[in-house]
C-alpha cells in the first residue's frame, strides 16, 4: 500500500476532534508530499537539522513539530519556522526557547513532555518539576512562549494494561494542571499521546492528538 491509502485507512480510525501528526523522521520528502496532496498538514520530525533540511525543500504552508529531545544548542536552527514543540522537557530548553523566538518576534507554541514510561531512555518532566516551574517568577517572565498541552510516551511493551495506565496518569496530569495553573487559558488543550502500536488505547483515554509514522509510512 502507498502512504495515501495508509493514511484514508488510518483517518477512517481516528475521532474528528483527535489530530494527526505524520511523523515523517527518516522518511523521504517524496512520500511527505504524497501525503501533504492527499491533504495531511502536521508533520512531526525529532532531529532539528532533518527538520530544517525538509522544511526548506517541502510546501510553506506544512505544520512542522518537533517531537524529539531538542539540545538547547539547536533551539535557534527551528524557531525561526517551528510551528510547535512538543518535546520540550525542561525549564531550561523553554527559556532558550523563548530567547531565541523573542529573537525573531514570535510566539512559539509548546508541550510539556512528561515521564510516564517504565523506561531509563524517555525524557521528560515528573509533576512536582513542572509545577515548580510553573509557580516559578522567572518563568511568568516568558513572553514569547505559549503552553498548549503536554505530551508523552508509554513503554514499548506487550502489556497494555500498563500501557493504557499510562495514557492514563498523562490525561490525569494534564487535568490537574488545567485545573491549577492553566484554568484561564484556553489554549491549554492538547493531550499528544499514541503512536502506531498504541494510538487506539490513547484516543480511548482522551489523546486529542496522534503521531504516527510507521503506521503510516511503512518501515522503508
Ligand atoms: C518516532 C516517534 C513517533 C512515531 O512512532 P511510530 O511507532 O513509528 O508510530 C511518535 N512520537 C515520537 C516522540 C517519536 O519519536
Amino acid at each position: 500500500m502507498d502512504v495515501k491509502q495508509n493514511l484514508e485507512k488510518i483517518l477512517t480510525t481516528i475521532p474528528a476532534n483527535v489530530k494527526l501528526i505524520a511523523v515523517s523522521k527518516t522518511k523521504p520528502v517524496e512520500d511527505i508530499l504524497s501525503l501533504y496532496n492527499s491533504g495531511q498538514r502536521l508533520f512531526g520530525e525529532n532531529r532539528s537539522l532533518e527538520l530544517t533540511e525538509k522544511f526548506q525543500k517541502l510546501p510553506a504552508d506544512l505544520k512542522w513539530h518537533m517531537i524529539g529531545h531538542l539540545q538547547t544548542n539547536k533551539v535557534k536552527i527551528i524557531t525561526p519556522f517551528i510551528s510547535l514543540i512538543q518535546s520540550v522537557d525542561s525549564f531550561k530548553l523553554l527559556k532558550e526557547i523563548n530567547k531565541e523566538a523573542e529573537k525573531t518576534k514570535r510566539t512559539i507554541s509548546c508541550f510539556l513532555q512528561f515521564y510516564i514510561a517504565k523506561e531509563e531512555s524517555k525524557f521528560g518532566f515528573d509533576y512536582n518539576e513542572a509545577t515548580q516551574m510553573l509557580e516559578s517568577v522567572e518563568f511568568t517572565f516568558l513572553k514569547n512562549i505559549k503552553i498548549e498541552g503536554v505530551m508523552g510516551m508509554a513503554t514499548y511493551t506487550d502489556n497494555l494494561l500498563q500501557v493504557r495506565n499510562e495514557f492514563k496518569t498523562l490525561r490525569n496530569i494534564f487535568n490537574d494542571l488545567k485545573r491549577n495553573y492553566f484554568s484561564a487559558k484556553p489554549e491549554f488543550c492538547e493531550i499528544s499521546m499514541g503512536m502506531s502500536s498504541d494510538y487506539l488505547i490513547a484516543i480511548d483515554e482522551g489523546s486529542t492528538m496522534v503521531r504516527l509514522g510507521s503506521l503510516l509510512f511503512g518501515n522503508h
